[in-house]
């Protein structure tokens, strides 16, 4: 049966009438992974969200599979070590959304690194994270530095350092994990929100859950329960009603998007900034985006405010480093506030806490994931269910098997009688262009979908002759993200599934009526959800536009 928001009746029945081995509460790239990872080792699961797939910190991030450099000022050498062996695996296993990204670390007169303490840091970054020869770093003198980026000041800079990130879209790489796991049988739903927890002889046992959707109330039966709500770990936690310590730290981090021509950067830049943090710039889509903040957090998790000192931070950040360009409140053009589950650290300041995971379990059983990357995700998942199989033999005296997801192509990654993705992407586009799609259209579906865009274009052929003013590179996204995504609202599509409401407001606002029609002829929303779900994406747009006003 397709992963689909049509068959959530389908869905909600399973997860009613079964019996699962693990029931995992959070739908970020966390508790994907550990879903992904569970059931490829046998284990019986259910996984579920309260809001979308991924709506928390996991659509949310500055959208890097990273290195780990930033760790190593930290002297964080495993977790370096560790980031670095991930990023790998990831490129290879979702081709699609990891591609490599060059960055350019400017080295300036009043930045924190010289040439010789970045060039020794760059050397031990490389060996601890095994980057491969191809993408060892470039050492850049000024005038060559210039030339990469031309809109770098002169007068300050003494040179640079070209070294190589990955690119990705945080929230389909999440979605891509979910839907690799519904195919290995897990029964995953969005919307559907963990109240309270069962208990057998003092054992958690379940959870009691309400649809978001429907309000119905019921209870998932589990033997296994596992807390992977990021940065809500500890409310969660807290509804144990032990005494339990809090575990998190929350900091906050913002990025805004700007149009390219008003910082058009050449590639992407990690640079220092006036009170001795990095941000980052980077182009994509026709739009330039600049990020982030760090700072203690308390206050509305599920929508993060953005503050003016947000704003005026980043935007002095941006303009003491390319003073020529005199960005202004009036060129964003959108923004985006995720929040950090960190591991609490009193005596540390936002930057300089630890980003590595950890796990705790309570005297019920519950266990609770906390910390940790998007990079990280696989190896999170791979501790959290070598603890299951831990219990499950000590329990039951079955032996659970080795992890084995470093294999598991992802769903969009399945290009293996292709040589390299870009010999997929090349007869791809052919093939999206015969149907009528723009180069650049077939190309961004390529990307955005991997493999999948085979069963897109399936649905550019079904739908191209419908009298509908929708245009088709739309219609085919909105029907498969219902689908294959379980994408129900159209925040869903437009923010999570797509993208769009952070690298092209202007198509969001263009066609968000249309497809808002277009979706309720697909889904079973009465008039009352279809204008919930209509005003809260407005209100999304509403949010970035205050920020926008000079
Ligand atoms: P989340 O994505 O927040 O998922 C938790 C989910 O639990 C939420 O969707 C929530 O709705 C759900 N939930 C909560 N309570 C309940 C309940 N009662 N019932 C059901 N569901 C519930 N990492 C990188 O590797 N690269 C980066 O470039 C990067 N940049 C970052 C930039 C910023 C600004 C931030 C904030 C983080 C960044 N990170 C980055 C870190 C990374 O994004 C996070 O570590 C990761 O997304 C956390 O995922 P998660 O699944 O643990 O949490």
């Amino acid at each position: 049966m397709n992963f689909s928001s049509q068959n959530r009746t389908h869905f909600i029945h399973q997860l009613k009438n079964s019996s699962f081995d693990v029931l995992i509460i959070g739908g970020g790239i966390t508790g994907a992974g550990i879903a992904l990872d569970a059931a490829s080792r046998g284990l019986k699961v259910a996984l579920i969200d309260m809001q979308d797939f991924s709506a928390g910190t996991s659509s949310r991030s500055t959208k890097l599979i990273h290195g780990g450099l930033r760790y190593l000022k930290q002297l964080e050498f495993k977790l370096v070590a560790e980031v670095g062996k991930e990023r790998k695996i990831i490129h290879q296993i979702a081709p699609h959304l990891t591609r490599p990204e060059p960055m350019l670390l400017p080295i300036t007169k009043k930045g924190s690194l010289n040439k010789t303490s970045a060039r020794l840091g760059m050397w031990i970054y490389e060996w601890l994270a095994g980057v491969k020869k191809s993408e060892w770093h470039q050492f850049l003198n000024r005038e060559k530095t210039l030339v990469i980026e031309p809109l770098l000041s002169k007068d300050e800079l003494l040179g640079g350092i070209l070294f190589y990130e990955y690119r990705t879209d945080d929230a389909r790489l999440t979605i891509e994990v979910i839907k690799e796991s519904v195919e290995k049988g897990v029964i995953a739903l969005n919307y559907m929100k963990a109240i309270s927890f069962n208990y057998e002889n003092k054992i958690i046992s379940g959870a009691k859950v309400s649809d978001q959707l429907s309000e119905d109330v019921f209870e998932i039966k589990a033997k296994y329960v596992v807390n992977a709500s990021g940065p809500w770990v500890d409310e969660l936690a807290n509804l144990e009603k032990q005494t339990v310590e809090n575990k998190l730290l929350i900091t906050k981090g913002v990025h805004f998007v700007v149009d390219w021509k008003k910082l058009p950067v050449k590639q992407s830049l990690y640079f220092d900034t006036h009170d001795k943090r990095m941000l980052f710039i980077i182009p994509r889509e026709g739009k330039t985006y600049i990020g982030t903040t760090d700072t203690f957090y308390k206050g509305d998790m599920i929508n993060p405010r953005i503050t003016e000192e947000d704003r005026s931070y980043i935007l002095k950040c941006v303009n003491d480093f390319f003073p020529n360009n005199k960005l202004s409140e009036s060129d964003i053009q959108s923004a985006w506030a995720g929040l950090r589950p960190l591991i609490s650290a009193p005596s540390k300041g936002p930057s300089e806490i630890s980003r590595k995971d950890e796990f705790f379990e309570s005297t019920s059983g519950l266990l609770t994931i906390a910390g940790g990357k998007l990079t990280g995700y696989r190896k999170m998942a791979q501790r959290i269910v070598d603890k299951l199989a831990e219990k499950i033999q000590k329990q039951e005296g079955k032996t659970i098997c080795k992890c084995i997801t470093q294999s598991i192509q992802l769903s969009g990654g399945k290009i293996n009688e292709f040589k390299t993705f870009l010999d997929f992407v090349e007869i791809q586009k052919i093939k999206g262009v015969s149907l009528g799609l723009t180069e650049l259209e077939s190309e961004t579906l390529i990307y955005r979908y991997g493999s999948n865009v085979i069963e897109i274009y399936k649905i550019v052929e079904e739908v191209k002759n419908e009298n509908n003013e929708l245009p088709i590179f739309l219609r085919a996204q909105v029907v498969y993200a219902v689908q294959h995504e379980m994408c129900f609202t159209i925040s869903d599509f437009l923010i999570r599934r797509t993208g769009a409401l952070y690298f092209n407001i202007e198509l969001v606002k263009k066609w968000k009526a249309s497809i808002l029609l277009y979706m309720q002829a697909l889904l079973p929303w009465n008039h009352e959800l279809a204008n919930k779900f209509d005003i809260e994406l407005q209100k999304a747009i509403d949010e970035i536009e205050v920020l926008t006003i000079k």
